[in-house]
This record gives C-alpha cells, structure tokens and sequence, in this order.
C-alpha cells in the first residue's frame, strides 16, 4: 500500500520508508491500470518523472527536505512544462512543445516535485465538464457515467483516484472548485496575481489564474505554498510576501465571522446539495464561527457579465493561433486561406466563445456589452467589499448540482454555463475561493462547501476549511476503483 496523501507520502519519504522512485513507479503502474477507463491523463511524461524521482532521492540523501520534495503531482495541460506536449486539450495545439517552462512549473522543479503528466482539460479551459476536450472525456472517479466538471477535470479526477498527490489546475470561473467539488477532493482558487501566470496558455486574462488540487486541505496548502509568488514576467502578479500558509493550519476559528448569502440558495439549487452545504455551515458555527446573514445583490449579473468579458478577452488572446506560430500548419492556397483553414481546428465551444467576444467587441456594440459589462463587474466587486466589512469568510455551495451524466448538458450551452453560477462572482471580484468535501448525496456523489475570502485572505479560508476537515471524516472517503491484475 503507498501512501493515500501528500502529507502521509512526505513523512514516509522522511522516515526513510519509501522513496521518491518508489513512490513514482509505484503512481506509473496505477496509472497504467486505472486510466484506461478514468481518462484523467492526456500524456504520461514517464521518463521526466523518473528522472525528477532519482534527483529528489538524491537530493535527500543530502540532507534536504521540503514539504514536495520527491512527491508525484499532476500538472493541467494548459501550463507549460518544457519539453513535454501541452495542447491546452485542442487540436490547435497538437504536437506543440513548448520551449520553456511556466513559472509555476519552475517553482515546482525547485521544490523537487515529480512531474508524472499532463491532465485533460476542457479546449482552452472552456467548459465545466472536459467533454471539450478534442480528445477525449475524463470520467468521474466516483461514478464512471458521471464527469468529473472541468474544465480541470483531469487534475480532479488524477487526484481523486489516487494518480497523483495533489495537481495544478486553472480556475477562471470556477475551473478548479467547480471540480473539486464534483470529485470529493479540495480545490483553491488564490486571489487573481497571487501567482504568476507565466508560461500559462491565456484564455481570459483578467481572470485566469493558476489553482490547484489536494485530497486534504494540508496538501493543497503545501503546493499553494510552493507555487504562489511574484514574477516580473507577469505584470499582473503581485508583488506581495508569501506568507507562512501551513503555519496559518491552526485549526481554531473561534470568533470568525461567516457570512451565508442569501442570493446563493435559489431555486434550481440541488435540496441535498443545499441540507449539506446548510449542515457543514452548522458545523462551522459549532466550531466557535459566528454566522452572519448577508446579501450579494448583484450576484444574478454574475454568469451575463461573465460571458461577456470571458469570451471578449478569449477572442483577443486565441487571435494568435494562424498556424504560423504555433501548432499544426494546414496549406491553402494563400495566406488567408491557411489561416482559416487551421482555425477550422478549434472545436466548437471555442468558435461559439471567439464569436461571442469578437461580436462584444465590435464597433457600436463595445460599450453596450464589453463596456457594460465592466461596469457591472465593479458593482459586484463592491458587493463583496461590503461583505468583507461585516465577516471574514462568506460561505455556500460551490456547485448547485452533484456530478451529471456525461452527454446529459453537451446540446445546451446554458444549462452547462450554469454550472458555474456559485463560483464565476470570484473571479470577477478580487477574492479567492476554494471548495472542500462537505458530504454526499443518496447516490453517493460529492458535494462541494466553497469559502470565499478577501483579497489575498488565502489563509483566512484555508484555515476555516481545515477546521471544518479535522471535525469531518468526509475527506476520509475515497472512491472505489477497481485495479485490473
Ligand atoms: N466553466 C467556465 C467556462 O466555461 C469556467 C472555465 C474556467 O474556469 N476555466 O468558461
């Protein structure tokens, strides 16, 4: 048996009980077995991680240590890693092999992480499913007709069956809480710039940023902790220290105070979603957290405002896709013809969003949409400065639904942007957000709690999660997978 979290893994590795080689191969062989049918992988960068295993062995033999040396994680293939394919899950970017490595990736190698893969996406982080992906669907560990959300359903799923300790994702409107939630594990969304997003394929600038995955609370703490930081090449990054975030894993919230808004329990939402979500607040209080009523009350503008500027800053950045750059060529007869005959290799989700943002963004329709659009982003902004005078942390569901059948919302385009209507006003305001385990429903699927906090107040929430995992045994739940001999 290897160990089942970060955490155990590290102690292990310090005890001298495994070692990071054996941990690797260990992870390979489960991959090999359990991702024929869970699909979490879009390329298994074996040789890599092999290589990165025996230097993190060596490395402790000398002495170092650190809270990921020798560890094997997962990383999106929206972000770089040098050397191995990243197609950001298109057909655009097959083949491509990008000559550098993200900031978060560097970081990464620093800390002596293992790099055992790439992990599925939905085409350009565009979707809540990964059934955008162009080459294939990731199923849901907890039930195999389900999907695992997306669009860091790769990353979600890896680390819910145990193919990797803890995984790097994107969450631009909830592509990694949105998950977590959906595959019982936790998801943190840090503050936009808390983390450089060098190296990161762009899909909306304004709101993209590098997230990541554990199975505990502690272990998406330790790579949030070793990833977060500021990068020059990055002029939105922020240049702020990195505090101590493992240190803040205290435990005690006594005194927090926790909002509940009112405008994230409508209709439509899930009633088991809504008891548990409903009971994990119960819980906090029961903690020593004082709960609070609050109003967010632009909160309905969230998922239009959304869709407005998303694809706007979406149609902007995939302009750089003209099969002379990047990627495959495909030859016309002229110029313009080539270009148009490799775009044709965007799937259609990607067509539908750069016609949405290249319609936003016209001439006479700019300020009645984009520029609109920005206006109301600020109103809900301010809705969660207000907020933050009165609590510290703002609690609700991070998905109104469980897990949903694969196919079930792929013909209708809206019931599928639903599925991020609790976690886009993250985005779009200055906060951070994540989602931890906060029970199941009669079918067995996870449910999600997300705690938002101010801006860079990262430890504020994560310590309020890991209050709430120490007083549960949800986290303690895995999925059954059957090993084929
Ligand atoms: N599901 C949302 C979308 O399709 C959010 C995606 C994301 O966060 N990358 O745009």
């Amino acid at each position: 048996m290897i160990p089942t979290t970060l955490t155990s893994a590290r102690s292990a590795l310090q005890r001298g009980e495994t070692s990071s080689v054996a941990l690797t191969e260990a992870m390979l062989d489960r991959i090999v077995d359990l991702d024929n049918d869970l699909k979490s992988y879009l390329t298994i960068t074996d040789e890599l991680a092999l290589e990165q295993a025996a230097a993190a062995d060596h490395r402790r033999a000398h002495g170092e240590d650190g809270p990921l040396l020798g560890i094997p994680i997962a990383v999106k293939d929206i972000i770089s890693v040098q050397g191995a394919p990243t197609t950001a899950g298109s057909k655009i970017l097959e083949g491509f092999i990008p000559p550098y490595d993200a900031f978060v990736v560097d970081k990464l190698k620093q800390a002596g992480a293992v790099i055992l893969g790439k992990t599925n996406t939905d085409e350009f982080a565009m979707g809540s499913s990964t059934e955008n992906s162009a080459y294939f669907t990731t199923r849901n560990p907890w039930d195999l007709e389900r999907v695992p959300g997306g669009s860091s359903g790769g990353s979600a799923a890896a680390v819910a069956a145990g193919l990797a300790y803890a995984a790097l994702g994107t969450d631009t409107g909830g592509s990694v809480r949105q998950p977590a939630s959906l595959c019982g594990i936790v998801g943190l969304r840090p503050t936009y710039g808390r983390i450089s997003r060098w190296g990161v394929v762009a899909f909306a600038s304004s709101l993209d940023q590098v997230s990541m995955f554990g199975r505990t609370v502690a272990d998406c703490t330790a790579l949030f902790q070793a990833t977060a930081g500021y990068d020059p090449r990055d002029s939105t990054s922020l240049d702020v220290p990195v505090p101590d975030y493992e240190a803040a894993l205290t435990g005690d919230i006594r005194g927090l105070k926790v909002g509940v808004p009112a405008e994230y329990f409508i209709e439509g939402i899930d009633p088991e979603v809504e008891t548990a979500v409903r009971a994990a607040i119960a819980k906090l209080a029961e903690l020593g957290a004082e709960i609070r009523p609050i109003s967010l009350p632009h909160t309905r503008y969230a998922l239009p405002v959304y869709y407005l500027i998303a694809p706007a800053e979406a149609s902007a950045n995939l302009a750089r896709y003209d099969g002379v750059r990047y990627g495959p060529r495909l030859a016309g007869a002229d110029m313009i013809d080539t270009v148009k005959k490799t775009r044709a290799l965007f799937g259609p989700e990607v067509k539908r969003r750069i016609m949405l943002g290249t319609y936003a963004l016209s001439a006479g329709y700019y300020d009645e949409y984009y520029g609109r659009a920005l206006k109301v982003r600020t109103l809900i902004k301010q809705d969660f400065l207000n907020a933050f005078e009165q609590v510290d942390v703002i609690a609700c569901p991070t998905s109104p639904t469980t897990a949903f059948k694969i196919g079930e919302r792929t013909d209708d385009p809206l019931s599928m942007y639903l599925a991020d209507i609790f976690t886009l006003s993250v985005n779009l305001s200055a906060s951070c957000g994540l989602s931890v385990p906060c029970g199941f429903d009669s079918q067995g699927l996870p449910i999600g709690l997300q705690l938002i906090g101010n801006t860079l107040q990262e430890a504020t929430i994560l310590n309020a999660a890991f209050a709430y995992e120490q007083a549960t045994e949800w986290h303690n739940r895995a999925p059954e997978l059957n090993v084929q001999d």
